[in-house]
């Protein structure tokens, strides 16, 4: 499944990015026991992150580490440091995306010597996290300057692609059930066609039980009974969050690894950050990047060597002889150094835990799934009104007549207004703090009639006479359902 490239002496190419923070530290412990183990790789060292930004390049990411993942189309990464709230996008999510590396699989596992409150519960789950649609599209607008607007696009090609990840990936560690976590009960729309993409697409897996939970009940769950999970699928920004708290389950962050699949290419990366505090002091955890070198290793058909290093990594924990600060405290007086406990690892490659078992894992089958641009094709579909979003301090009581002033002699007329999602005109006597961006939902006055762009560029003149437009959505029908949703209080 995987796309390897070897080079003249048979070794496998993998690009590797240091990265910022403890990545340098992470990664050379991962890249020491990978060799130790015997694999044949080259590695091709590329950057991307913090010292690329210093550079000047915006993206973070050079066209010569774009150009070793085209060539290797597997990269083993160290955690990239983003500039937060301000400024430049995250280099991590701008290589995920990229290489559109659609599924980003995160599992954890109960583990030997690192006490938890779940200790002896056998927590054993992986979220598969949708990577590169939702709100991490990162496609921002401020529409006021006071309002900013994010874009949450979610497709039902994306959807597809990640559902039937999940469940190949449950096929391919023989788990027994795939949970479906989203906000569809709120966002009907946009997590709803991740439900009901799964709920179609889970009829194909029958021998995998397949259910669907909302994602805030789905992290209370996980806090109370983690191990009824096996396999659970959700949208970007849910997974991100969800994954932090299931890392924190079985000991941290520095615990956690994780795969960036696609069909094109694999980024295997830690689910932890570059922990700046901790950089070049060789004292942090490595665990997780490891851990993301082992997915790697399954991923490039190195079956045996992924199992020794796993079970090498397994057998340190058990002994407890080498345990890092994040484990026992860094100033117990107890810690190794980071060096230490990769030594350690090396040194018990080739034993195996009697406890601990490796899950014994097939080859992960990669999802086959149209690469039309548009998967879904309505039999009909009908333009009936348009929502303009406008700019405005005058209050709705104000507002809404003057729209309607605007609209006369117009094919349309203004249905009702809303503030930040809530219906605000005509009146119901609410109680709204409203801001200055108001949606004024306009309908053809004839509810059988189809809007043209000609109406619509005839009526936006009229409107702007007066008000201050930002963002125009078309009002659609498909098949002859609504393809937008009501205001709040909009009847
Ligand atoms: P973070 O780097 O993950 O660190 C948060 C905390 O987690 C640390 O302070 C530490 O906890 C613990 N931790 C993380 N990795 C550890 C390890 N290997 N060993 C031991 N403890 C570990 O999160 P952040 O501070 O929010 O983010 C820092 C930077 O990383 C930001 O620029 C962020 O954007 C970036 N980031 C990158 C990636 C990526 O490259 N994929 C992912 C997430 C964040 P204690 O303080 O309790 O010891």
């Amino acid at each position: 499944m995987s796309k390897l490239v070897k080079n003249a002496k048979g070794q496998t190419l993998v690009t590797l990015i240091p990265g910022d923070g403890i990545g340098p530290e992470c990664v050379e412990a991962a890249k020491k026991i990978i060799d130790a183990a015997g694999v044949a790789i080259e590695w091709e060292v590329r950057h991307a992150g913090e010292s690329v930004f210093k550079q000047g390049i915006p993206s973070g990411v050079p066209q010569e580490t774009i150009d070793s993942i085209k060539k290797t189309r597997c990269v083993l990464k160290g955690p990239l440091g983003t500039p937060i709230g301000f400024g430049e996008k995250s280099a991590n999510v701008t290589l995920r995306k990229l290489f559109e590396t659609y599924a980003n699989i995160r599992p954890v596992r109960e583990l030997p010597g690192v006490p938890t409150p779940y200790s002896g519960r056998g927590i054993d789950l992986v979220v598969v996290r949708e990577n590169v649609e939702d709100l991490y599209a990162g496609i921002e607008h401020m529409q006021t300057p006071g309002v900013a607007q994010c874009l949450k696009l979610i497709s039902r090609k994306g959807c597809e692609k990640i559902v039937r990840m999940a469940f190949e990936f449950a096929r391919s560690e023989g788990r027994k059930s795939v949970a479906c976590a989203t906000k569809s009960n709120i966002m009907k729309m946009t997590e709803g066609t991740l439900k009901r993409t799964f709920e179609e697409i889970a009829k194909e897996y029958p021998e995998i039980e397949s259910w669907h939970v909302i994602i805030d009940n789905a992290c209370h769950q996980l806090v109370k009974k983690p191990e009824q999970f096996d396999v659970i699928v959700t949208t970007n920004m849910n997974g991100d969050i969800m994954s932090d708290l299931t890392s924190a389950l079985i000991g941290g962050l520095g615990f956690a690894p994780s795969a960036n699949l696609g069909s094109e290419a694999a980024i295997f990366e830690a689910v932890h950050g570059s922990a700046p505090k901790y950089a070049g002091k060789n004292v942090i955890n490595p665990t997780a990047v490891i851990g993301s070198a082992v997915l790697m290793l399954r991923h490039l058909g190195e079956l045996a060597a992924s199992q020794a290093i796993e079970n090498a990594l397994i057998v340190t924990m058990e002994d407890g002889k080498f345990r890092t600060g994040d484990v026992v405290g860094y100033e117990s007086g107890k810690a190794c150094s980071t060096t230490d406990y990769t030594d350690a690892i090396i040194s018990n490659l080739g034993r195996a835990s009697v406890k601990y078992k490796v899950r014994a894992v097939k080859p992960l089958v990669m999802p086959t799934v149209s690469t039309a641009l548009d998967t879904v094709k309505p039999k009909s579909r009908r333009v009936l009104g348009l929502d303009v979003f406008i700019e405005s301090a005058e209050l709705p009581t104000v507002l809404g007549p003057v729209v309607e002033g605007l609209l006369e002699g117009s094919p349309l007329k203004l249905k009702m207004m809303s503030n930040r999602g809530t219906q605000v005109y005509p009146d119901k006597g609410t109680l709204i703090d409203c801001i200055d961006q108001h949606r004024c939902r306009l309908l053809l006055r004839d509810p059988q009639a189809e809007l043209s762009d000609e109406q619509i560029f005839a009526v936006l003149p009229k409107l702007a006479t007066r008000l201050k437009w930002a963002h125009l959505e078309k009002l659609q029908e498909f098949d002859g359902q609504p393809a937008y949703t009501k205001a709040q209080g909009e009847d």
